[in-house]
C-alpha cells in the first residue's frame, strides 16, 4: 500500500519540479485515546497513531529558495497538468505572522530547524494527505511532521523523534500561532504501530503501550462529526487562561502538580470560583484517567477502559463544557447501543467522537449513530475503523 502511495506522490514529484525527489516520506493523523486538555497543564496524554498519513516528496535546494505544493489544497487539487499552485519563498525570508495560508505549516518547520541553528538551505516539497482537515485528527502535526523528519534525514540533521516534535511546535505556536501543545506532534513522530503512546507532557518521556483491540474481538471507531463551531479557538484560549489561573492560585506550576488524591483540598482552597475549580476538576481527574487506562492496557483488561473513556468525556462535557451537541449525540447512542466506552476526542466543539466496541457490534453501533444524526437533521458522520498504526517514517 505505502509503496504504491509513495510512488504516486513521487510521480507528482517529478511532474510539478521536472526531477524525481531524493525521498518520500510519512506522517499519520492521530487519535488521542485519553488524557484531554492535559498537554498544556504538564500532564499525561495517550494517543495513538492513524492509518491516514501526510507524505511528502522532498529534495534539496542549494539557492534558498522552498518551493511548496500540495495535492490537496486550492489549484493544487485543481491543475490538470500538474504544474500549478506552487508557493516560492526565500528560507532567508521566512518570518512569523506573515502566512495565513496551509504553507504556513510546511514553512513554519523550515523557519523553526534555521531559528534552532540547522542550516536548511532550501528545499523542493509536494505534499498529499489522507488526514482529514480540521476534523480533531491532528492533519497539521502530520503536515509539519513529515516534513521535518524529510529534512532531518536529507540535511544529516541527527535529531531524534521527541526533538521534531518540539521545533514543529514552535512552528505552530510561533509561525504558525496557534498555542498548541506538544501532544500532536510527539504522536505524529513517536508512535508505533499496534501501540498507544503513553506521554509525559512536562519531560516528554514516554512509553509505548501494546494495544491491539483486533487480538480481544474489539474495535475502535472514529466519528468525524464533520461539524466545526465557529468559536472554538477563542473558547480554547479561555480553558487555557482558567487553567493557568488556577495553577496559580492554587500555587504550583502546572495543574498536573495537584496530586489526585489531594483533588478535594485543592476543590476547597479555590473557593467559590466555580469555573476554576471546573477546569481543575477536569484536568486532575484526566490526568488520573489516563494513568488508570495506562495501569488496564499494561495488566491486559482492556476491556475495562471503556468506563474510563466514558467518565473522560462527562467531565469534558460537565466540568470543562467543550463538547457540543453532536459529540453528546455520538456518545449517547453509541453507548445506549451497547458501545462499551465512547469519548469526544480532540479540542473539542466539534471533530470526532471516539467509540470503543466488541467487533461483532460495529455494524449496529455504526448504523445507529448515522440513523441519529439523520433523524436530528445533522450531516452524515464519517465513521471509520482506527487501527493504531505507525508514526513518522520514511517510505522511499
Ligand atoms: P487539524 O490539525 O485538527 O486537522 P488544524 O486546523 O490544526 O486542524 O489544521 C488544519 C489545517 O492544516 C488546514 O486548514 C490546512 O491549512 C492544513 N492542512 C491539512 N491538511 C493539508 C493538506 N493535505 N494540504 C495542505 N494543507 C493541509
Ligand atoms: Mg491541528
Amino acid at each position: 500500500m505505502s509503496e504504491a502511495v509513495a510512488e504516486a506522490v513521487a510521480e507528482r514529484f517529478t511532474r510539478l519540479y521536472g526531477a524525481g525527489p531524493e525521498g518520500v516520506w510519512a506522517a499519520p493523523g492521530r487519535v488521542n485515546l485519553i488524557g484531554e486538555h492535559t498537554d498544556y497543564n504538564d500532564g499525561f496524554v495517550m494517543p495513538f497513531a492513524l492509518p491516514h498519513t501526510a507524505v511528502a516528496a522532498v529534495s534539496r535546494r542549494t539557492d534558498g529558495l522552498l518551493r511548496l505544493h500540495s495535492a490537496d489544497i486550492g489549484d493544487g487539487a485543481g491543475d490538470t497538468d500538474g504544474t500549478g499552485g506552487v508557493t516560492e519563498l526565500r528560507v532567508a525570508d521566512l518570518a512569523p505572522g506573515t502566512d495565513r495560508g496551509w504553507t504556513a505549516y510546511p514553512a513554519g518547520v523550515v523557519w523553526a530547524l534555521r531559528e534552532a541553528g540547522h542550516e536548511i538551505t532550501g528545499a523542493d516539497i509536494h505534499l498529499a494527505s489522507t488526514v482529514p482537515a480540521g476534523a480533531g485528527l491532528s492533519s497539521s502535526a502530520a503536515l509539519e511532521v513529515v516534513v521535518a523528519l524529510a529534512l532531518n534525514d536529507l540535511y544529516g540533521l541527527g535529531l531524534r523523534g521527541w526533538q521534531l516534535a518540539r521545533l514543529c511546535q514552535r512552528a505552530e505556536n510561533v509561525y504558525v500561532g496557534a498555542p498548541v501543545g506538544i501532544m500532536d506532534q510527539t504522536a505524529a513522530a513517536c508512535c508505533e504501530a499496534g501501540h498507544a503512546l503513553f506521554l509525559d507532557t512536562r519531560d516528554l518521556s514516554q512509553r509505548q503501550i501494546p494495544f491491539d483491540l483486533a487480538a480481544e474481538g474489539m474495535r475502535l471507531l472514529v466519528v468525524d462529526t464533520q461539524v466545526k463551531h465557529a468559536h472554538s479557538e477563542g473558547e480554547y484560549g479561555k480553558r487555557r487562561a482558567g487553567c493557568e489561573k488556577g495553577a496559580a492560585l492554587l500555587g504550583v506550576d502546572a495543574l498536573r502538580d495537584v496530586p489526585y488524591d489531594g483533588l478535594e483540598a485543592a476543590l476547597e482552597r479555590l473557593g467559590d470560583d466555580e469555573e476554576v475549580r471546573r477546569l481543575v476538576r477536569h484536568v486532575v481527574t484526566e490526568d488520573e484517567r489516563v494513568e488508570r487506562v495506562v495501569s488496564l492496557l499494561e495488566s491486559g483488561r482492556t476491556r475495562e477502559i471503556g468506563p474510563v473513556l466514558t467518565e473522560g468525556h462527562a467531565s469534558l462535557r460537565d466540568d470543562f463544557r467543550i463538547s457540543c451537541p453532536e459529540l453528546d449525540l455520538v456518545v449517547d447512542t453509541a453507548l445506549a447501543e451497547g458501545a462499551l466506552g465512547a469519548r469526544m476526542t480532540g479540542g473539542g466543539f466539534g471533530g470526532s467522537a471516539i467509540v470503543l466496541a466488541r467487533a461483532a457490534d460495529v455494524e449496529t453501533l455504526t448504523k445507529a449513530v448515522q440513523e441519529a444524526f439523520a433523524r436530528a437533521g445533522l450531516t452524515a458522520p464519517r465513521v471509520f475503523e482506527a487501527v493504531p498504526s505507525a508514526g513518522a517514517r520514511r517510505l522511499a
